[in-house]
């Protein structure tokens, strides 16, 4: 058997590991001159940085497995230090509740109290976006001050357009009341996924996990072609035979390999795509216009990174910092000296990564690098975070495009209709974060390349497009000891 993978980031290698290790015939094809995806590391200014903070956690034994197998003992556990940048203040996140009471004025506390009070009264019904789902949870002021800011500029749209699947996946069940509970007495027991403080990252950055699962594959006789952008998939009308249930068989259309960007036809058994979920459709022949329509509605954020180099060494202590601050246009900053000792390799000044969030038609993602390294440094000096005296040594942009799916109210009715037809393509298996429209942290992406492989080597019929919708499935799936947390 043969199989094909489109795209060497986390979902596409760790599937293609699994594979190799049972002994299949595995190709992967990568677009970009490097593995890891947006997962990857790379050096920077004579140090090792990631693409903005990559910080690695589950509690699913299989991902911990596929972590520890790999990484072995080249990891540290870090003590996990973030806060929210507002109104010139640090905000603890998770948030603790005396720093939020020293923080903020006592009217703003009581409207926090009232508010809270007010929407356990009064809650909204059946909240369907991010803003009620929040607010439900928190109550109205809260939701402003630590939630809607850091939204709006993330995602681009109003918090009221933004679904709350993305809260109930990011913020879990957490209330008010067990926040409160957990600043005073701790986190005891099973504690929340957004609470674990401490994370096992490898030394010599995320990126270090697939560049193993690459070694690994290409030692047991698998390839990974890199700078090889796949152009689409190619079908056979008529080879896939589809149960349609009770009974009733259906001839779809079946997948049997790959059409390369300079034309190059490879066959094989099974496709597995990690490419854009939109672009990989628009490829295929004859789809239903309602799930083109549909497709066309799924649309995706990109992500500027400038990274600053600065002569310091001692600018703040966290690994990231969320800035909420709507004064400024960043979202995210992360201090790559507090992440492992291995990353800095002994250079006596900090790289620091700011995020930008922007549309393709945004002036900003169109903008060249000079003015954006510039607008980066004049923001970091407005927040005070790096002294205007001290100097910024060296700038450089990185745009990552397509790096979020938007979770827009509405979204999974036409997610599910390019699921439903996806399911009829035979032998092609779409994962990831953009090849499955799902908002996937490093671990869902592997679940997903794990358990398809599973479903290629053992023939089942595992329903990937629910991993990363629902906590519980992954539970249910594999899920009971813990390795690292
Ligand atoms: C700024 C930022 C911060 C993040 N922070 C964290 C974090 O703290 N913790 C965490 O766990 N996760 C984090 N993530 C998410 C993590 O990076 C992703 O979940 C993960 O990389 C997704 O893996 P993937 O394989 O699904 O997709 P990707 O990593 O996007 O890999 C897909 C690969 O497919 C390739 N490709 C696309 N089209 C083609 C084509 N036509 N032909 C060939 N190849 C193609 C791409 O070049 C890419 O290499 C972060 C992401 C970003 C952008």
């Amino acid at each position: 058997m043969k199989v094909l993978i489109i795209g060497a980031g986390p979902a596409g290698l760790s599937c293609g590991y699994e594979l190799a290790k049972a002994g299949i015939e595995v190709e992967v094809y990568e677009a970009s001159p490097f593995v890891g995806g947006m997962a990857r590391s790379f050096d920077l200014w004579g140090q090792r940085v990631d693409i903005g903070p990559h910080r690695f956690f589950s509690k699913e034994k299989h991902i911990n497995e596929f972590f520890t197998t790999l990484v072995k003992d080249d990891y540290t556990l870090v003590n996990r230090m973030t806060r929210i940048y507002y109104r010139n203040r640090f905000f603890h996140y998770p948030i603790k509740l005396f720093n939020v009471l020293r923080n903020l004025p006592p009217t703003t506390i009581f409207m926090i109290l009232w508010e809270y009070v007010r929407i356990r009264i009064f809650p909204y019904k059946d909240p369907k976006t991010f803003e009620e789902w929040v607010s439900n949870r928190f109550g109205r002021k809260l939701f402003e001050i630590f939630f809607k800011h850091y939204s709006e500029k993330l995602w681009g749209i109003s918090t009221s357009k933004i679904d709350a699947d993305w809260a109930a996946q990011r913020i879990k069940s957490l209330s008010l009341w067990e926040a409160v509970i957990s600043a005073i007495f701790g986190n005891k027991g099973d504690k929340h996924k957004t609470l674990l403080d401490q994370f096992a990252y490898p030394d010599n950055g995320t990126g270090t996990i697939y560049e193993r699962a690459a070694d690994y594959i290409l030692n047991h006789g698998g390839k990974v072609n890199l700078q090889t952008p796949v152009k689409g998939v190619i079908q056979d009308a008529g080879l896939g035979i589809r149960d349609q249930g009770s009974g009733t068989r259906d001839r779809g259309s079946g997948v049997t390999g790959i059409e390369l960007k300079d034309g190059t036809i490879v066959k094989a058994d099974y496709v597995v795509s990690t490419m854009p979920l939109t672009l990989l459709l628009k490829g295929l022949k004859d789809v239903p216009a309602d799930v083109i329509s549909a497709a066309e509605k799924l649309y995706f954020r990109n992500t500027l990174l400038v990274y600053l180099e600065v002569d310091s060494m001692d600018l703040f202590a966290d690994n990231w910092i969320y800035v909420h601050s709507p004064e400024v246009k960043h979202g995210r900053i992360t201090n790559f000296r507090n992440w492992s000792r291995e990353l800095n390799r002994d250079k006596k000044t900090t790289i620091l990564c700011m995020e930008f969030w922007a549309f393709d038609h945004d002036a900003i993602w169109t903008d060249n690098d000079e003015n954006i390294a510039e607008l980066a440094k004049k923001e970091i000096h407005l927040l005070k975070l790096v002294p205007q005296q001290t100097k910024i040594l060296n700038a450089f942009v990185l745009r990552v495009p397509r790096c979020y799916p938007v979770y827009e109210t509405g979204y999974q009715v036409n997610l599910k209709k390019v699921e439903t037809y996806l399911d009829t393509v035979e032998n092609l298996i779409p994962i990831g974060r953009y090849g499955a429209f799902k908002y996937n942290n490093q671990d869902h992406s592997i679940l997903m390349g794990i358990l398809a492989a599973d479903k290629i080597t053992q023939g089942l019929d595992t329903d990937l497009w629910k991993i990363n919708t629902d906590v519980e499935y992954q539970e249910e799936a594999r899920i009971k000891d813990v390795l690292i947390q």
